[in-house]
């Protein structure tokens, strides 16, 4: 039988670290299942210039790897992999990895969302061909190429600003002629020489082959129906993302898009001591410092529960005394 900790946190993004440096400087010594895959969506983004105290901006990856520095600088445990299941029917909470279990007095899930695909049997069979999700880390292949971004949303501005430092030509692909993403980004899109934008348009296959790779993609007008080919060595899919919820469905409230639901102002669950934070559970503002934020909320919450539940096993008379 494994120990039980007070408390485990599920996901190694931003609410997650957030979450653990709240609670290990609350010496709840807290576990951190972070991910094979560890940092989150961070680890994906280019330069952050919107994290507070980052007045010249910093990488992604690099604010990540200081936000889990400071979780273990007041001893923050982590298990670098994946969950795999959970029980969430009894205290103390079952979380497994593999044949591995874990058992916890409170649970944070903040286990953050992931990329959105276009569900193309092509887009499938050529991905790391040619067709990506992450332009940081994939753009530099693509050198003096020409690619495709797929999307209308912040992210597929931000995607075909930053591959244009590589690409010799990005087409931006959107299936109407309003955009999601906040004007300035759209301006900044709009102004670069190196971006055209093809509106009205959905990507229909991706072509190429396994051997050679991507070669092009056939685009449908969404108005006309009519179709055609563009040639393309990549193609970036930046349509947003889904909850990783897919573990705690059969225990957690969540929504129709798998978003766990949380109290108002709280980020306490249906399941009394199971706590989400961060992109898990909000479908709006999405941002790091949010998430960081619900984050800090998730660990206070948790706090404060176990101070009630050990308050409420005392003995009477100790609570008299
Ligand atoms: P998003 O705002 O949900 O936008 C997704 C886009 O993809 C939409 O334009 C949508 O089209 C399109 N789309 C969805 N499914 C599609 C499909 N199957 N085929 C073709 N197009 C499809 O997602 P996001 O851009 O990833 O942004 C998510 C959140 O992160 C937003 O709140 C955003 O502001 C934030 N963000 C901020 C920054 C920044 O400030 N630096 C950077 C990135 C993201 P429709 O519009 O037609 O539905």
């Amino acid at each position: 039988m494994s120990d039980v900790r007070n408390v485990i946190i599920i996901g190694g993004g931003p609410a997650g670290y957030t979450a653990a440096l709240y609670t290990a400087r609350a010496n709840l010594e807290p576990l951190v299942i972070e991910g094979f895959n560890w940092g989150g969506q961070l680890m994906i983004t280019s330069e952050v210039e919107n994290y507070p105290g980052y007045p010249d901006g910093a990488m992604g990856p690099s604010m990540m790897s200081d936000f889990r520095r400071q979780a273990e600088r007041f001893g923050t445990e982590f298990v670098t992999d994946d969950v795999t299941r959970v029980d969430f029917s009894e205290r103390p909470f079952r979380i497994y990895v593999g044949d591995a279990e874990y058992r916890a007095e409170a649970v944070i899930v903040a286990t953050g969302a992931t990329a959105r695909q276009l569900g193309l049997e092509s887009e499938a069979r050529l991905q790391g061909r040619g067709v990506s999700y992450c332009a940081t880390c994939d753009g530099a292949f693509f050198r003096d190429r020409v690619v495709v971004v797929v999307g209308g949303g912040d992210s597929a501005m931000e995607e075909a600003s930053f591959l244009t430092r590589f690409a010799r030509k990005v087409y931006l692909v959107h299936r109407r002629e309003e955009f999601r993403a906040s004007p300035i980004m759209v301006d900044r899109a709009r102004e670069n020489e190196k971006i055209e934008f093809v509106l009205n348009a959905v990507v229909e296959e991706v072509l190429g082959d396994e051997s050679s790779g991507m070669t092009g993609v056939r685009l449908r007008n969404t108005v006309t129906g009519e179709t055609r080919e563009l040639a393309a060595d990549g193609l970036f899919v930046a349509i947003g993302h889904d909850p990783a919820t897919s573990l705690f469905v059969d225990w957690l409230d969540h929504d129709e898009e798998g978003y766990l639901v949380t109290e108002p102002r709280s980020t306490r669950t249906n399941v009394p001591g199971v706590f989400a934070a961060g992109d898990v559970q909000d479908r709006v503002y999405r941002q790091a410092v949010t998430a960081a934020g619900s984050g800090c909320m998730a660990a206070l919450d948790a706090q404060r529960w176990l101070e009630e539940q050990e308050h409420a096993a005392a003995p009477a008379e100790a609570r008299a005394s």
